[in-house]
């Protein structure tokens, strides 16, 4: 039984309910269950209370509609935002403390016909470790990935959809670099948010707010003599013109873009006003992200996935593969998965991508060429692990949209 419903069922009264304790047990059920948020806002009928946990929303309890206002004014307090402010978004950060489990909480609190909608995100900021060999690449990946990282310049650009692991590869790149060089190497972020410190790195906090935005954050690191440098996220043609333009010059960059898929990334820069020449010779490679949930251990079962799902792999595929799925236990609060695994999609800039990039290509003659220069697919790295029983069919299908096939 979860902290926040002993609690309910522990006071005799909804009257009784001290917001503070409530509000505690919700976050530590929280991090119990090792989600990374909580969703808190009201439906027709109920206040639902929800936990994202391995990427899928969960429901924890659900509340009557009054406490809605009790419990964002008891987080708005904790994130140091304005409590009589319910007409305007409002975001603000929470400090770690022990009352609820020592992890920072990213508040966003945002107006809704039904009263406020809270998102809580949680960030562990103790005790993470950050390594490339264990976040479930390949070990060719992991190989060529250090290769880029090694190298003393160009831009290395992460993609994925949000909660698809970026910045722990990120992050587990620069820890890489630091076990590699030690003292002797500079290495500066610019981050919106900073989601751990790292030791023996540079960390900086966007704010928007106080003018300081990535563009005139990079300008000003340009001159900071870093060797290394990390961006939280590309989403602007400014900033992609700094990131190119470092990387070019000497600095190892690396950073963050959304698109659709990995070899879109080349369209979306060139859409940002980049010219293809700098981008062909800036760039290094592209790393496609996405997590996959793993398998229960204590529930794996042996599954004959539904024939719809089969037709989609090759038929040499179905006849040689074991395939399993966990039939849900208690250790797993019945979903079947335990844990998360990433799944990767490595183009490196060769020759003919750079022609490609140049020639401005579409993105899937793009993709055709850097699977002739040797790119393994999100879909076949995750087959992989299908293979080795470590994830199932359709979590694979779930995750991975068929036409990254
Ligand atoms: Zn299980």
């Amino acid at each position: 039984m979860d902290l926040t419903s002993t609690y309910i069922r522990a006071v005799k009264s909804f009257e009784q309910i001290d917001i503070t304790v409530l509000v505690n047990n919700i976050i530590l059920d929280a991090v119990h269950q090792k989600a990374s948020d909580i969703h808190i806002e009201a439906w027709e009928s109920t206040l639902p209370i929800r936990l994202r946990i391995s990427g899928i929303l969960r429901e924890l309890t659900h509340l009557p509609h009054e406490f809605l206002d009790r419990i964002a004014g008891r987080l708005k307090v904790m994130a140091d935002l304005v409590t009589y402010e319910t007409e305007l978004p409002q975001e603000g950060r929470a400090p770690a403390s022990p009352e609820y489990g020592n992890v920072e909480l990213r508040v966003s609190i945002f107006p809704t016909v039904r009263g406020e909608k809270i998102v809580v995100r949680l960030f562990d900021p103790q005790n993470r470790s950050f390594d490339l060999e264990t976040l479930g690449f390949e070990s060719d990946t992991i190989q060529s990935f250090k290769k880029l990282i090694r190298r003393p310049s160009g831009l290395i650009l992460l993609n994925g959809p949000t909660g698809s692991g970026k910045t722990t590869a990120i992050y587990s790149a620069l820890c890489h670099l630091v076990d590699a060089h030690g003292p002797t190497i500079s290495i500066s972020t610019v981050e919106d948010p900073v989601e751990f410190n790292l030791p023996m790195i540079s960390q900086s906090q966007i704010s928007n707010s106080r003018g300081f935005t990535y563009p005139m954050a990079l300008r000003s690191l340009m001159r900071q003599d870093p060797e290394a440098i990390m961006i939280g996220e590309i989403r602007d043609p400014e900033t992609a013109t700094i990131a190119v333009q470092a990387g070019l010059t000497g600095h190892m960059v690396i950073s963050t873009i959304h698109s659709d898929s990995t070899a879109g990334v080349y369209a979306r820069l060139i859409n940002m006003d980049i010219e293809p020449f700098l981008l062909a010779s800036s760039i290094t490679g592209v790393l496609g992200l996405r997590l996959l949930r793993t398998i229960c251990p204590r529930c794996k079962t042996e599954d004959r996935p539904n024939p719809e799902h089969l037709s989609l792999l090759p038929e040499g595929f179905v006849e040689e593969t074991a395939f399993y799925t966990g039939a849900g236990c208690d250790a797993c609060s019945q979903t079947g998965y335990h844990g998360r695994v990433a799944v990767t999609e490595l183009l490196n800039s060769s020759e003919l991508v750079r022609e490609g990039v140049i020639q401005k290509l579409r993105t899937s003659k793009l993709h055709d060429i850097a699977i002739e220069e040797g790119m393994i697919t999100l879909w076949q790295n995750a087959m992989a692990k299908v293979q080795r029983g470590i994830t199932s069919l359709q979590e694979v299908i779930r995750v991975i949209t068929v036409n990254q096939l």
